[in-house]
């Protein structure tokens, strides 16, 4: 577990499939720590601190962002991917680029972007996260976007429907030619999962939507919960919920070593091509722990994303996301003069549908706050 060598078939840069624009090898580092570096230096990951994922930004500072969420999952894909002897710098890249490419106001920014692009191409973060590190970050002399290797970008697009996978050339074969992803970006999408699930458990009590007793009825918290209150009585709350928190994390993380150290065994990859051709992940949970995990992710949908309080902000993020869209639409004028300049040469070429494009780019890359900003500037 401790500084053990890569498995064979861990990816690994000396057989990566490369940057598009190739460049000379990094002296001092390895090429997914370059990538890790060049996604931390760019300005979409410094955007994650006012970005969303359930709670507003400005409704409290112990909340989480996307920001230190990525973070957290970053914390969490390294752990998994040590132990399993794979590419914790390449998990490191995907974890901090995967939320590169969410709107301000978490699902309901991304809904309400993707009604408005409903006639041009639709709108989904997953492709959006890529085109920002292939595109829309402009910092390079030599290129757009960051340049980063196919294994991270890999790791980024973790769904992808057939027709845009169509659209996208080599990464977008693997949908079309149903193949897996590297084992580094198979772990850091469960990595994500496990994350915000636990996240959302305790920013959900914290802001007082649901309650433990509301959550004792999933048994997966309360199986938790009821060990910490037996060895512990007197823990305040807080605490309590924290250990059990904690508590949850490490089940699901060591369950999930486990079970795929014995899928990866079974399957008996020599290469990560071998993982590619594998007709199914081989990172998984136990069925038992997949279906707590889906216990409480439903729990969380009906009594947290759904709450009321969510709600309003949900519908009151719509509004914003729309009437953003459609003034920007109408009168192009409006925006900045630089992405002004950037929708007159892509309207050259692509017409209406690249107006739209360049309007959602703006739109995706604003924060909460900016995007409420822009709001009242332009309705006051
Ligand atoms: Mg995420």
């Amino acid at each position: 577990m401790n500084g053990s060598p890569l498995a064979s078939y861990a990816a690994c840069p000396s057989h990566s499939r490369g940057r598009y624009h190739s460049e000379p090898a990094p002296n001092y580092r390895t090429e997914y720590q370059r990538d890790r570096d060049r996604i931390v230096h760019s300005a979409a990951f410094r955007r994650l601190e006012y970005k969303t994922q359930v709670f507003v930004n400005h409704e409290g500072d112990l909340y989480r962002t996307r920001l230190t969420h990525s973070i957290e999952v970053a914390q969490i894909g390294r752990s998994i991917a040590r132990a399993l002897n794979l590419n914790e710098d390449l998990v490191e890249a995907i974890a901090l680029a995967h939320d590169l490419g969410h709107t301000p106001f978490g699902h309901a920014g991304q809904e309400a972007l993707n009604q408005c692009m409903a006639d041009y191409g639709g709108f989904e973060h997953n492709l959006q996260s890529l085109r920002v590190v292939d595109e829309l970050e402009e910092k390079y002399a030599e290129f757009s976007g960051l340049n980063l290797t196919y294994e991270t970008r890999e790791g980024i697009l973790k769904h992808c429907s057939k027709e845009n996978a169509k659209q996208l050339g080599a990464i977008g074969l693997r949908f079309l030619n149903k193949e897996q992803a590297s084992l580094e970006a198979q772990l850091t999408d469960l990595a994500d999962a496990i994350t915000y699930n636990n996240h959302d458990v305790d920013d959900g009590l914290r802001a007082g939507l649901i309650t433990i007793e509301q959550l004792n009825e999933v048994p997966f918290f309360s199986e938790q919960y009821s060990i910490v209150k037996k060895s512990y009585p007197d823990l305040p709350k807080r605490r309590s919920i924290h250990e059990t928190v904690r508590r949850m994390i490490n089940r699901q993380i060591t369950d999930l070593i486990t079970t795929s150290t014995a899928l990866i065994h079974s399957a008996n990859p020599e290469t990560v091509d071998d993982i590619r051709a594998q007709s199914h992940s081989l990172i998984k949970f136990s069925d038992a722990m997949a279906e707590q995990h889906h216990a409480l992710k439903q729990f969380l949908r009906q009594h947290l994303y759904q709450h009321y309080k969510v709600y309003r902000e949900t519908i009151k993020a719509q509004q914003i996301v729309h009437a953003l869209f459609k003034a920007f639409m109408d009168h192009p004028r409006l925006l900045p003069q630089e992405h002004y300049n950037t929708l007159n040469k892509i309207q050259k070429h692509f017409g209406e549908t690249g107006r739209a494009r360049t309007i959602a780019d703006y739109i995706a890359g604003m924060t909460d706050r900016f995007a409420i900003t822009e709001f009242d500037k332009l309705f006051p």
